[in-house]
């Protein structure tokens, strides 16, 4: 952080001066803003007083205001801040309370907020530089409490790794079924993907289809399902899936969760099947989750506490080892344990391990959630659990260049946009099948698109927003998206070839009014690219699913790689392999973990 220095050298040249003129004055004063005297007693710890100081967050500034007496850090505010909502929030609870509390600064970071962490702890850190405090000393944290472990041990019938939408459909179905359940959650809070999701549930609804004069069949959401994934997905895995989708959804709706009357079909998902919930994102999933959760006894969530190894007694999984900080926690569980960790799309190593179809995905972000680390493929391969088409990977050619993420995408129809390359340039048939359109991205300049289209996609740009709840002129704000009163100005700001833009757009342009196929195979036409103002927002491939995973059976049990079940050994969800096959259809993932987060929980709960 050369700002952080620049700043330090700054503020040792004004310490030395203040100095100066403190003696001279003989008038006791802190740098900044004196809330109190001058402590002269040698043992104090600190220059009592309130200092401030400024560092690179994730996104922008990060300030915060720490307040010292001689010998207690009394109050650390962070005044001003750029960083996402979310699991930030937790960032700026979590941190200074840690060290009010313990009065050190041997605290964590936050899991899944590392980079805001370690921002938040570099301010605190300076601003008590400023007064006076023995960093090194403060960092040993000597005689804190989070130092020292302690060995913790539960008791429960089943007990679920990981938080997502399948390890919470299967503890509140086990929790149904009679189990008392433990959901351990690796990160703060619960939610997985599902709450990053779109929210959308594909399921053969005759209710709703019918209503809007959808022609549908469960034959067809499993013929689909099954071709999408280029036929090698386990067909009886399929059948079960698309069979047991609306009753899923009519369970989540008792339990209290709403979706919207109309279906439609969600990008990627073939057919006019995919249901929205009436909250935004995922969110809808996890809150009628929780409710359940918090209305119910025995059924607990532990959050920070990451599962890392099975207990395996007689060749049957009784429990788990897991870590919450510094403490060592066995979980037993007398009926079972269901993996519901998730996949691996933010492992990079493992990704360039499985990899075979791609070219290499090192570098790769990805849409997932950041506990995405496929921790539950490596515990249960550890005890010889099968692992199956672990080299299927989906990837999206619209992720955000700086996080991966799909927010920040301008899009607002498939039919109206073009993507360019970094010379201007057409280069696929966008509205091609996504592995298809990543793969020739990836053939692109630097791996680089933009999307473009005009404003008839922005009749209101301050308030029309995107999937993300973003406008364009908040992108544009951000420096997320571009904009030009012509394609040449749009072209100047994106720093494109400006003939090769305006070739792009006119050549789609002619494809509209001829409405076939064009040069590259395109025939999703809607309107011309031709109102101004223009806009590009840039795109990256990104890593989205993982479709490989552990082998399960229609019952959600576990298979060794002998084709046997492991008894008291449950999975469900993106850690398992199977149901997608080579790539899965939008609005499926939501199915798949409701669906089989239900049976696991079911039959988990019913053993003996
Ligand atoms: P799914 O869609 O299958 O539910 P998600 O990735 O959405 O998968 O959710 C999996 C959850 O499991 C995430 O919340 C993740 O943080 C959690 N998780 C991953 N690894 C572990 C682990 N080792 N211990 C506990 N929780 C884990």
């Amino acid at each position: 952080m050369n700002r952080l220095t620049h700043f330090k050298k700054g503020l040792a040249l004004l310490l030395a001066l203040f100095m100066v003129l403190s003696l001279a004055a003989c008038q006791p004063t802190t740098t900044e803003a004196p809330a109190a005297p001058v402590d002269e007693s040698v043992d104090a710890l600190f220059q009592a007083g309130t200092y401030t100081a400024t560092v690179d967050g994730h996104n922008g500034d990060l300030t915060v205001e720490v307040t010292v007496t001689a010998d207690e850090i009394v109050s650390i505010e962070t005044t001003d801040h750029k960083e996402s909502a979310g699991i930030t929030d937790l960032v700026f609870e979590r941190i200074p309370a840690a060290i009010l509390s313990q009065q050190n600064l041997a605290v964590d970071a936050v899991s899944g907020a590392t980079v805001t962490s370690d921002a938040l702890i570099s301010a605190i850190i300076n601003a008590l530089e400023q007064a006076g405090a023995d960093i090194a000393a403060l960092q040993s944290g000597a005689g804190s409490a989070a130092a020292t472990g302690e060995a913790v041990s539960y008791d429960a019938d089943v007990v679920v790794i990981g938080g997502g939408g399948a390890g919470l459909a299967a503890a509140v179905t086990a929790h149904q079924n009679g189990a008392s359940v433990i959901i351990i959650e690796k990160m703060p809070r619960l939610g997985g993907n599902t709450i990053l999701s779109g929210g959308a549930f594909n399921a053969v609804d005759p209710g709703r289809q019918e209503a809007q004069g959808i022609e549908d069949s469960i034959d067809k959401h499993f013929q689909q399902t099954f071709d999408g994934g280029d036929q090698v997905g386990n067909p009886e895995l399929v059948r079960v899936l698309v069979e047991n989708a609306y009753p899923a959804i009519e369970w989540l709706e008792s339990l209290g969760m709403k979706f919207n009357d109309e279906v439609f079909t969600v990008l990627g998902g073939l057919w006019p099947r995919a249901h929205k919930p009436s909250t935004p994102l995922g969110t809808g999933f996890i809150d009628t989750y929780s409710n359940y959760i918090n209305a119910h006894d025995g059924i607990e969530v532990l959050l920070d506490t990451e599962a890392t190894e099975l207990i395996v007694e007689n060749g049957r999984v009784t429990g788990v080892i897991a870590k919450h900080f510094n403490d060592d926690v066995t979980l037993n569980a007398s009926k079972g344990v269901v993996m519901a960790s998730g996949g691996f799309g933010v492992n990079s190593e493992m990704r360039d391990r499985f990899n075979e179809d791609w070219p290499a995905l090192t570098n790769l972000k990805s849409t997932n959630h950041p506990g995405a680390t496929g921790d539950g493929l490596v515990m249960a391969e550890a005890i010889g659990a099968s692992l199956i088409g672990m080299k299927d990977i989906q990837l999206l050619p619209l992720g955000d260049p700086n996080s991966g993420s799909l927010s920040g995408n301008i899009e607002q129809g498939v039919e109206n946009r073009i993507f360019v390359n970094k010379e201007g340039n057409r280069f696929v048939d966008e509205g091609a099948r996504r592995d298809v359109m990543t793969l020739a991205l990836m053939e692109q300049t630097d791996s680089y698109l933009y999307v473009v289209l005009d404003s008839t996609n922005y009749p209101d740009p301050e308030t029309q927003k995107n999937n993300f709840n973003e406008t364009i002129n908040e992108l544009i704000d951000q420096g997320r998206a571009f904009k030009g009163d012509t394609l040449e100005e749009l072209a100047a700001a994106i720093n494109v070839d400006p003939a090769s833009l305006v070739q792009a757009v006119e050549s789609f342009n002619e494809a509209v009014e001829k409405g076939g196929p064009d040069e590259f195979g395109r025939t999703l036409f809607d309107r011309k690219i031709e109102q101004a103002p223009f806009y590009a927002g840039p795109r990256v491939p990104t890593v989205h699913h993982t479709m490989g995973g552990i082998e399960i059976n229609t019952l959600a049990q576990v298979l060794d790689t002998d084709g046997n079940v492991i008894p008291g050994f449950y999975a469900a969800g993106e850690v398992t392999g199977g149901i997608h096959g080579a790539n899965r259809l939008g609005g499926n993932a939501l199915a798949d973990i409701a669906v089989f987060g239900r049976i696991a929980g079911e039959n988990v709960a019913n053993e003996q």
